[in-house]
């Protein structure tokens, strides 16, 4: 089992409507690797300042999540500030302070190197090229990107998607790479720029995930209280690809499997702020949301 998962270890601050939490854990790479810890043993890649809680890096350890290559440097970690608006869906970003992670050149462990998935989650597309480098042959390579590097490293973005295996993208995110309003649209023309999986994540509508010759929709689980929605795409993309980490192959039918544990774990990650909701959770309730989402479609 082997997933390196390359992204951010963060501090955040969320404002939603119902309440407000200041400076809690957050990442792309801590969501991504604490959702993937329910299916493999993944190993993360990034940077924390002196600031980041012990507490939370043995937390990681204890869920299974490899930190040879989490790096601690002097200074402080990086801060982003986010605000949702009554429609969970709708977020602004207030603050962004890069402090230790404005000079992430990641250094991969040699014990990283063979990992047979590799997910760049949320990672300037300049720094693709010497991440990837850094890594043997790996199966299978995913990333996302946010709107940032859409709107100001649009060409690097889209030479990248020619490279990857697998798109992560929101509808927003997908609309713009694409130009297409039309969801179907858009998933199409981004498996024609590279990837030969598109994972459309819709929000509360779910995901649609467009392969080569098939597309596959997967509903959210209905949930009436989304108490935080931060980390719902990087919980998705831990679950999916640590479940094909663990299935060991990327057929159709692990293709389908994985969007549904996609789409579990971000239901779960929902339901408390910041990664509240994983601290509590375990294999048999994972897997007793997977059969929930089996009776919600069946018919
Ligand atoms: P998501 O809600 O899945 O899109 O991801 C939210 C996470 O992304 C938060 O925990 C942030 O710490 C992290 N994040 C926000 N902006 C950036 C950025 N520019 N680079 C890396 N991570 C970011």
């Amino acid at each position: 089992m082997s997933l390196a998962i390359v992204g951010s270890v963060a501090f955040d601050t969320i404002r939603t409507p119902w309440g407000d939490r200041e400076r809690i854990v957050g990442g792309s790479g801590t969501y991504c690797s604490l959702a993937a810890s329910f299916f493999t043993r993944p190993r993360i890649v990034g940077v924390v300042g002196r600031d980041f809680p012990k507490k939370t890096l043995a937390l990681l350890r204890s869920r299974g999540v490899d930190l040879a290559g989490l790096k601690v440097k002097a200074g402080k970690t990086f801060h982003w500030e986010g605000k949702y608006e009554e429609d969970p869906n709708r977020r602004t970003t207030l603050r962004t302070e890069l402090n230790v992670f404005a000079d992430f050149r990641p250094r991969i462990p040699e014990a990283y190197k063979g990992s047979r998935l590799v997910y760049l989650a949320n990672l300037n597309p300049e720094h693709h090229d010497f991440v990837l480098g850094q890594f043997r042959r790996p199966a299978v390579v995913a990333m996302d990107t946010i709107r940032l590097w859409i709107d100001t490293k649009r060409d690097v973005l889209l030479r990248e998607l020619g490279r990857v295996d697998i798109f992560f993208a929101n509808d927003e995110e997908a609309r713009l790479v694409t130009g297409e309003l039309n969801l179907i649209s858009a998933g199409r023309r981004l498996v024609g720029l590279g990837p030969s999986l598109v994972v459309l994540k819709k929000g509360e509508h779910g995901a649609l995930v467009f392969g080569r010759d098939f597309v596959f929709g997967v509903l959210a689980h209905p949930c009436e209280h989304v108490v935080d929605p931060t980390g719902a795409g990087d919980s998705f993309a831990g679950g999916f690809l640590g479940y094909l980490d663990r299935a060991g192959g990327q057929g159709e039918r692990d293709v389908r499997r994985a969007a549904v544990y996609g789409s579990v774990m971000a239901s779960f990650a929902i339901e408390d702020f910041g990664i509240g909701r994983f601290l509590t959770l375990d294999r048999s309730l994972v897997e007793a949301r997977f059969r929930q989402f089996r009776k919600l479609t069946t018919f």
